[in-house]
């Protein structure tokens, strides 16, 4: 909905516009994929027009192309990011799409899909797809099965998910995943593999778990005191990790909470301070405002924060008087 409010095509009323074309491919046969927090998927009887929280309205794909052609030479968008549910033709309708982007635009595109073949890989480098992200979703390999594994009725793996990125990465010379906090995952399960996928050169963005009405399953658990708490601490532990200030083996855990970031609390109060840790992970220029989000409730920020954000996050995490000590 914020795409076709900056493409001109839909009056959306928005403080932080996307930076990023956000288009996923319409189908109204729900996806052959059964993951348990999604909108589209086979079980689920919640709206189509959903994913998470974003909207996705259907519209005509000369007239997107077209305006994302004029939007990208003029400065409004720097990006598109397309999205694709598991159904029989998704490979032709995606190529369809690529190609009618590329054929007017030279506009980077990033691709968010579950593994494919090698050779699909070499086709979408050919079809000069600048990013490639396989989304993990989950933190373990058991609650992977458990959200889109078999054990969800899904056909994928946690295996091949991390095969896919291996394969990708060869080819692409760098690949991105997302995770999504708020699952059941501890602080230790996020900053392990995010650790882990860091070494291995893997991009990570970091995604919230929203409920959807009519998806499978509720897996908010927890106060929304403690859910903050653990994606405040998983998104400045990432980027402390991603930036090289700290690793994981520098952090120390209780019992899965995180008790120290392995650096000393005048560092860590700057860099909250700055900010950045907390704004929206991902491919360059991508900064999906109100994707996880609610009015009350931002845990991505899409633009730099400002200073009574800096407060609220401090808040967040516990900080209000105190700095976890090295
Ligand atoms: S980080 Fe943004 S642009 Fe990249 S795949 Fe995820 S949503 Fe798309």
């Amino acid at each position: 909905m914020g795409t076709l409010g900056v493409l001109g095509l839909e009056l959306v009323q928005m403080d932080t516009p996307p930076t990023t074309a956000y288009l996923q491919i319409y189908t109204e046969k729900r996806c052959k994929a059964n993951c348990q927090f999604c909108a589209q998927a086979k079980s689920s009887s919640a709206d189509i027009t959903h994913i998470a929280r974003g909207m996705y309205v259907p519209f005509d794909l000369e007239l997107v192309v077209n305006r994302l052609k004029m939007a990208y030479e003029r400065g409004y968008l720097a990006r598109t990011c397309i999205q694709t549910a598991l159904y029989d033709t998704w490979w032709e309708d995606t190529v369809h799409l690529i190609k009618r982007i590329r054929k007017d635009c030279r506009i980077p595109i990033s691709l968010s899909v579950f593994p494919l073949s090698t050779k699909q890989y070499e086709d979408l480098k050919k079809m000069e797809i600048n990013e490639l992200v396989i989304p993990l979703d989950a933190c373990t390999p058991e609650l992977f099965d458990r959200i889109k594994g078999k054990s969800a009725g899904g056909p994928y793996s946690w295996k091949s998910h991390v095969d896919g990125l291996k394969r990708a990465a060869c080819i692409f010379g760098k690949v991105g995943t997302h995770l999504m906090l708020g699952l059941g995952e501890s602080d230790e399960d996020a900053v392990r593999i995010i650790s882990k996928l860091n070494g291995d050169k893997v991009n990570i963005a970091l995604f919230s778990y929203t409920y959807i009405p009519g998806s499978q399953g509720n897996f908010r658990s927890e106060t929304e005191e403690k859910i903050i708490k653990h994606y405040r601490t998983v998104q400045l532990a990432r980027h402390l990790i991603m930036e090289g200030i700290a690793s994981y083996s520098d952090m120390r855990f209780e019992n899965g909470t995180l008790k120290d970031f392995g650096v000393s609390s005048d560092i860590l109060l700057s860099i909250i301070e700055k900010g950045e840790a907390f704004q929206t992970s991902g491919c360059p220029d991508c900064n999906r405002p109100m994707a996880n989000e609610t009015f009350s409730k931002i845990y991505n920020f899409p633009r730099k924060t400002s200073k009574e954000e800096i407060t609220s996050i401090k808040r967040d995490m516990g900080l209000a008087g105190r700095i976890p000590q090295s």
